[in-house]
């Protein structure tokens, strides 16, 4: 759910873009009330229109990994660990550890798929010496 303090900071770096843009006070005031009422549009699909999958989706850019740890693999559920480890400072201690390695194990994943994604796939950037389809002879 967007909360106030989202929207007031969203709003505050839709106007940091536009100032950098150099647009005239005017056309400053057109752009924004163009955003505001953008925003206001898409916070309004995205809270009727969508399922939770859908919404977690639109947030996502398409490179972005899959969870490795399924619930089909990993069918414990949080309940279940609490019951296995009952002792509240051990629990902390054994999630606090090994959330720290997944939390590595994911960033790390995070960002080789962003880098994969950003990456040329041209026949020059991907080492051939001509182009395979013969339409560039540059
Ligand atoms: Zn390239």
């Amino acid at each position: 759910m967007t909360t106030r303090k989202d929207i007031i900071l969203q709003d505050a770096a839709i106007s940091h873009q536009i100032d950098l843009l150099r647009f005239t006070a005017g056309e400053k005031k057109k752009v924004l009330a163009i955003m505001s009422q953008l925003q206001k549009d898409l916070r309004a699909k995205l809270l009727n229109d969508l399922t939770d999958f859908g919404k977690a989706r639109v947030n996502k850019p398409e490179w972005w990994p899959e969870c490795p740890y399924p619930e089909s693999v990993f069918p414990m559920t949080i309940e279940e660990y609490v019951k296995a480890i009952p002792d509240p400072r051990l629990r902390t201690a054994i999630s606090g550890s090994l959330g720290r390695e997944f939390w590595n194990i994911a960033s790390e994943a995070i960002w080789e798929a962003k880098i994969k994604s950003e990456r040329c796939t041209c026949w020059r950037c991907m080492g051939l010496s001509k182009d395979p389809y013969g339409e560039d002879e540059s």
